[in-house]
């Protein structure tokens, strides 16, 4: 399918709408009540830290709900209100946090299910409404649901088309796309549809391996199993890394994201020569600013004297555990949760160690007088953050009453 010229019929088309309907100053204001803090606005002008009885929090100088998050929310929550009769639907979660997803529902708007590992669209029907997340969909996905005749309101971020439209410049240029990402994730499965030939690499390991296979060859059987699912159709390994470009996934590791385009580029280099190279490799730069922001702060974060780290954020929600991930590294004990309601009577806390299940944890909190670093992913509101802020106050000023 020519996707480009898919997206742009579509674009020109009546019954989709990607910006929103001149709600924004009520929603706003139903917004701020919802998920905006007074607490954690206090924190902002207290240089970021406060103190109730044995506890400090400080807290990363930039987390929780960006730029893109923020927009695709308003969107959602006007489009209820454009449309106060019509069916709605969401092709996922909005974005990945529970209490924003719950809200929508409450609003009456419906999350297509997942039946046997995919989506069932057969709830969908002609004029019924359909809102695309923040993170996109896939070119399939909004084919089907023009051709259903519903009307698509796209809160797809801007700097996630800015991905699409790198990739659609490799395909132009019959580039293969590396994608650094996850492969199941939603974005990059909306980034690969728009994909010519592509090959998504979770990490700089699996970016070394692909590098060494373009170095020295290796065994092709091998390559296509380590890769299964990641790489498109008729993917092969040795007519299909010449040329190279390099995107994103816009929540990854920043730092990483750049070693793994760096590899590539220097891989290239030194297989076709530096004077090749221009044939052979293409990188733009996609990393989203809020991303970045957040990981930056987080750094400086674990260079602080911290007891504890609590990263807040959907267990889904890759941009939270990349903060997780600069926690482990510092070798700082780190919980990840989603909401307050983790954080248990009698000092315990239910948490998701990196790439474990969720267990409980007793004697969280530390004995004496104790520092707690708190962020929260880009999907994350201000009065989750808070409620967590609270509920270790408790937890801890009521251990030192008892
Ligand atoms: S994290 Fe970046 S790409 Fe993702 S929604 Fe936010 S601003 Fe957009």
């Amino acid at each position: 399918m020519d996707t480009k010229a898919f997206k742009r019929s579509l674009q020109k088309s009546d019954n989709y709408h990607r910006k929103g309907f001149g709600h924004e100053t009520e929603v706003m204001g139903t917004m701020n009540t919802e998920y905006q803090s007074s607490l954690i606005q206090k924190i902002r002008e207290n240089n970021y830290q406060w103190q109730e009885g044995n506890v400090t929090i400080k807290l990363a100088e930039a987390f929780g709900f960006c730029w893109g998050v923020e927009r695709a929310v308003a969107m959602a929550y006007e489009t209820r209100q454009h449309f106060p009769q019509e069916k709605i639907w969401i092709t996922n979660e909005i974005i990945h946090n529970p209490s924003v997803n719950q809200r929508l529902q409450e609003m009456n708007v419906g999350f297509i299910e997942v039946v046997n590992g995919s989506k069932d669209f057969s709830v969908v029907e002609a004029g019924d409404v359909v809102i695309l997340p923040a993170f996109g969909a896939s070119v399939t996905e909004m084919q089907l649901l023009n051709d259903k005749g519903c009307t698509i309101v796209d809160t797809t971020c801007p700097w996630v088309s800015k991905v699409w439209n790198s990739v659609e410049k490799h395909k132009k240029k019959d580039y293969t796309s590396i994608i650094h990402g996850k492969y199941r994730h939603e974005e990059t499965v909306a980034t690969s549809s728009f994909a010519g030939t592509y090959l998504v690499v979770l990490n700089l390991k699996e970016a070394q391996y692909v590098c060494d296979y373009i170095m020295n060859g290796g065994n092709k059987e091998e390559f296509l199993d380590k890769f299964k699912n990641a790489h498109s159709e008729g993917f092969d390994p040795d007519q299909d890394l010449i040329r190279l470009g390099v995107a994103n996934q816009t929540t990854m590791l920043k730092s990483e994201t750049e070693q793994i385009g760096k590899l590539f580029e220097t891989t290239l280099m030194k297989k076709y020569g530096p004077t090749e190279l221009n044939q052979h490799f293409m990188s733009f730069n996609t990393i989203c600013d809020a991303t970045q922001e957040r990981q930056d702060a987080m750094l400086n974060l674990v260079e602080e004297d911290v007891d504890v780290m609590v990263v807040i954020g959907g267990f889904n929600s890759s941009n939270t555990t990349h903060l997780q991930e600069i926690s482990i590294e510092k070798e700082i004990i780190s919980y990840h949760i989603d909401s307050e309601k983790r954080i248990l009577l009698g000092n315990q806390i239910e948490h998701k160690p990196l790439d474990k299940e969720i267990e409980t944890q007793g004697n969280w909190l530390p004995e004496g007088q104790i520092v707690v670093g708190v962020t929260s992913g880009a999907s994350t509101p201000d009065k989750v953050v808070e409620a967590v802020i609270e509920r270790i106050f408790e937890e801890k000023n009521a251990s030192v009453l008892v």
